[in-house]
């Protein structure tokens, strides 16, 4: 091959030069297995303050370990000896069960966190859901959005960096098997990115906001429950299907602005609460999806949120006597349904949503509320 071959950009794309790049990359030394979950986990717990005025000396020193689910108020109040249940992601576990998906204790402590604020930014920023009873104000509901929202974000960084890695991997490999990692890693980079550049102009709305004390822009629905509810969770998801299987937004269309709504469970006062909560410019989306809810009779309407959450959010704990007090087919409708946001199979009838007629939960509504406009 002559100099100027080998000087020439690599056919894979990353824009290096094809000797620094994929020149004899199947001669090269297969990465070893450690060396890519050390690199996952460095990702996944890389340290930034998301805060929009974050910057040197105008953040503490150390990063907070942030709950997206309250830890005193919600996981607490389901925990039995400190742990809740969680879903199981780690592949291992999915393999030990013969590819079933299942759940794994986890102390609260650890329960739904990660290291995107500093200590600072952290507890000022929240204090108003930390600190005080949900009654829902416009900052609670912006809050309860706003946090799922940066956690989601921090994520999705962490996915894209990880994307080198899968571009390593074809080092040892044939020539074949080189373009065929390197077309996924690009499919996959397209997916990403598109999810960034739709999670990052979420995210610049809020901030401004944030930083503005003015949240007048949020609108939500407040769904009371007469009990603590056993789940928790916390989550920004796209609504894809309405309750009653209508197409909502085409969430695999890459080039579409996608809406948001943020959708959590948490104990109150009195009780507990499901809150559906998003900006003025998801209202589209928002409003097709809850209103369809809200359509549902008072007492069917806990088992749709159920059925909503197992299927869409993996952020959510449960309260381990309810989950181990479940029947084998309970157990099994649940999982079934967890695997759908974890799982490689991911696709979901449009009809996911409506009734199956399984009932594993006992909540009452208590009352609702709106702010729409
Ligand atoms: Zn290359
Ligand atoms: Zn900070």
């Amino acid at each position: 091959m002559s100099d100027r071959d080998r000087n020439k950009p690599c056919w894979c794309g990353s824009g290096l030069k094809l000797k620094k790049c994929h020149l004899d990359r199947e001669l090269q030394k297969r990465p070893a297995i450690w060396e890519a979950q050390r690199l996952l986990s460095k990702n996944s717990e890389r340290r930034v303050c998301l805060h929009p005025s974050a910057h040197g000396s105008n953040c503490a020193d150390t990063i907070a370990k942030a709950h997206t689910v309250r830890r005193a108020a919600d996981l607490k109040s389901i925990a039995r000896d400190g742990h809740v249940y969680q879903t199981a992601l780690d592949i291992g576990t999915i393999d030990k069960n013969n590819g079933d998906l299942s759940v794994e204790l986890i102390g609260i402590n650890n329960a739904s966190t990660f290291r995107g604020f500093c200590s600072k930014h952290d507890s000022a920023t929240f204090a108003p859901i930390e600190t005080a009873d949900l009654v829902l104000t416009d900052e609670q509901a912006f809050l309860l959005a706003y946090r799922p929202l940066c956690k989601e974000l921090y994520a999705k960084e962490a996915q894209m960096e990880s994307m080198a890695l899968i571009r390593q991997s074809d080092k040892g490999r044939s020539t074949i098997e080189q373009v065929a990692t390197q077309q996924f890693a690009s499919l996959m980079e397209a997916g990403i990115e598109a999810g960034l550049k739709d999670l990052r102009r979420h995210k610049a709305a809020f901030d401004s906001e944030l930083v503005a004390s003015d949240f007048a822009q949020m609108r939500f629905v407040l769904v009371r429950l007469d009990c603590v509810p056993d789940i928790m969770c916390s989550a920004v998801l796209q609504p894809d299907y309405s309750f009653e299987g209508e197409v909502i937004q085409d969430i695999g269309d890459l080039s579409v602005e996608l809406q948001l709504v943020s959708v959590t469970l948490a104990a109150t006062a009195t009780g507990g609460a499901a809150v559906f909560a998003w900006r003025a410019d998801s209202d589209a989306a928002a409003s097709q999806l809850v209103d369809s809810l809200l359509r549902i009779s008072h007492e069917q309407i806990p088992h749709a949120i159920v059925r909503y959450i197992l299927s869409n959010v993996e952020n959510a704990f449960f309260r381990p006597q309810w989950w181990e007090g479940l029947s084998t087919e309970q157990r099994e409708y649940a999982s079934a349904r967890l695997k759908q946001n974890v799982g490689p199979d991911d696709t979901v009838g449009s009809r996911y949503l409506e009734d199956d007629s399984l009932r594993i939960v006992n909540w009452q509504i208590a009352g609702i509320s709106h702010k729409r406009t």
